[in-house]
């Protein structure tokens, strides 16, 4: 019996149910991949949601399981699943705890299906361009494969070393290079995964199909509800010829905004687009050092593709008074771009940080920043509200604000009211609440708003597929938030 002082935990389940259970699976997965070990219980209870971050500096955690599992099969996934289904017990899958919102906390107890050791990658397919990979693989060790055999998985999410295949798809992850290659629902062909009562079923990787709803697809962006991915059919592309890299600058965000959705609409697509406000590029390129907003792209691919779209990006940028800053703060984002220590530093003296991602179109771009950033800095204790956009699409951009603030010691409340009043700020420009870290516990408070009656409809399909609720409860907006309201 774990003394970690648990702050969420909403339930459990009877010991000797559990005790049975662990006979049981025993058999599936053998005894050395079960444990109750208090140090595997505490290496799989939370994920990077900061406010667990905060608990865990003060000796609590979220919620504790009370079995962690390690599967190494599809088959053995399944038949975990099917017995716990059977005893009601609740399950977690687990990839590498990376994400951002607590959607790993096992608010009941039961079982942290830690997914880790399914990291194989069972085919690469050359012809078709694919891979097919296990859903515990390491985004890090997945790249390095496909780079070894001339590939790019072209998906490089910040947390690429700390998360997995399987992480991405549930989450609906972004990667840095996502304007050209897209995010991972872009990515997935198709993939196999496991219902709660055992049942396993993929998707045919076809290029596309008209064969009513794929029920292999409904599984993305599912955080872990609806059963468990296993496996993925993933694009693939040859590892590019030539990169090219430019930086400019311009004298506010508004024209910034605007060269980027008119090289977009030229039909240009470099693989990063990021822009900066002035306060993030003085932080990030403190030498560009004149307090404008700051442009940094990277386009990758075939050499005369690639030449003739950054001729074309710098044509419009130019004609929207951008300042051509040179290539080299590119190789600087590139050396930098994985490096979050900053806020582990001021995490330990006392500040609550975090970053709020969301999604929006041209027209609200520019407003949802100046509203989200009021808001946020509105609220006492706030020290800076930044953000920039990256993921740029026809239809818009993603908007990404770092929220740092000292608000002494009552930090849990200063996070409630910084992310009420930047939801609501949000919602009310008509964006859309996250962009790819997902819904988790934390931001289950403002599914119905986000979703209208469609979160009926998202209750009913998690009803069918999970009638006795035993995977990942209380997560994504679809059962009541109790002990964690707005
Ligand atoms: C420093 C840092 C930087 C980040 N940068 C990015 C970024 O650039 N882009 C981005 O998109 N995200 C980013 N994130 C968020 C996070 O890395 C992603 O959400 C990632 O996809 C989570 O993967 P994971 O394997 O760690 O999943 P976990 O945190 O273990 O799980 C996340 C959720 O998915 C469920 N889940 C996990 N695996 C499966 C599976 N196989 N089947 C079903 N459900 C499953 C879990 O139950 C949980 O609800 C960042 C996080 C950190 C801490």
């Amino acid at each position: 019996m774990s003394r970690v002082k648990t702050i969420l935990q909403q339930g459990k389940v009877k010991q000797a149910v559990i005790d049975k259970f662990r006979e049981n699976a025993a058999d599936i997965v053998g005894a050395d991949n079960i444990s109750s070990g208090e140090i595997d219980l505490l290496s799989t209870c939370r994920d990077y949601w900061p406010i667990s971050s905060i608990w865990m500096l003060e000796g609590a955690v979220p919620a504790l399981p009370q079995l962690v599992v390690w599967p190494n099969t599809t088959e053995e996934v399944s038949r975990i699943l099917a017995l716990a289904n059977e005893k009601k017990i609740p399950v977690v899958p687990y990839g590498e705890g990376s994400g951002a919102l607590g959607g790993a906390v096992p608010l009941q107890g039961g079982i942290m299906l830690d997914l880790k050791k399914m990291n194989r990658a069972r085919k690469l397919d050359e012809l078709n361009q694919l891979v097919t990979v296990e859903c515990g693989m390491n985004g890090a060790l997945y790249e390095e494969y496909l780079n070894q055999n001339g590939y790019t998985g072209g998906h490089f999410p910040q947390s690429l070393r700390c998360s997995t295949v399987g992480g991405w798809l549930a989450c609906r992850a972004a990667g840095q290079f996502s304007t050209r290659y897209g995010k991972i629902e872009d990515i997935v062909v198709s993939l196999e995964a496991v219902l709660s009562d055992g049942t396993i079923f993929s998707g045919r990787s076809v290029p596309r199909a008209a064969t009513g709803p794929r029920a292999d697809l409904l599984m993305v962006g599912s955080e872990g509800v609806l059963g468990v991915i296993t496996a993925a059919d993933l694009r693939i592309w040859p590892l590019p010829e030539k990169r090219h890299f430019a930086t400019y600058t311009f004298d506010n965000l508004a024209d910034g905004l605007e060269a980027i959705r008119k090289f977009i609409r030229a039909g240009t697509r470099p693989a990063v687009v990021r822009l900066y406000d002035a306060q993030e590029t003085g932080n990030h390129f403190p030498e560009l050092g004149d307090k404008r907003p700051g442009l940094i792209l990277l386009f990758e691919g075939a050499e005369p593709i690639i030449t003739a779209e950054a001729g074309v990006v710098d044509q419009i940028v130019s004609g929207q008074g951008a300042v051509d800053a040179g290539p080299d703060f590119v190789e600087h984002w590139l050396e930098t771009r994985f490096n979050v220590s900053a806020a582990s530093r001021l995490l330990q003296k006392g500040a609550v940080l975090d970053t709020i991602e969301v999604t929006t179109n041209w027209h609200n771009a520019h407003s949802t920043y100046q509203a989200m950033q009021k808001a946020i800095l509105s609220e006492e204790g706030t020290m800076m509200a930044s953000g920039h956009w990256s993921h740029v699409y026809p239809e818009g951009a993603a908007l990404y604000m770092t929220v740092v603030g000292f608000p002494g010691e009552n930090k849990i409340g200063y996070y409630k009211s910084i992310w009420r009043a930047a939801m609501k700020a949000c919602l009310d420009e008509g964006a859309a609440i996250s962009h790819h870290h997902g819904i988790g516990l934390h931001r289950g408070a403002w599914m119905e708003e986000e979703h209208g009656r469609g979160l009926e409809v998202l209750k009913k399909v998690k009803a069918a597929l999970d009638p006795n609720g035993i995977m990942n409860p209380g997560k994504l907006g679809l059962e009541e938030v109790q002990q964690w309201e707005k």
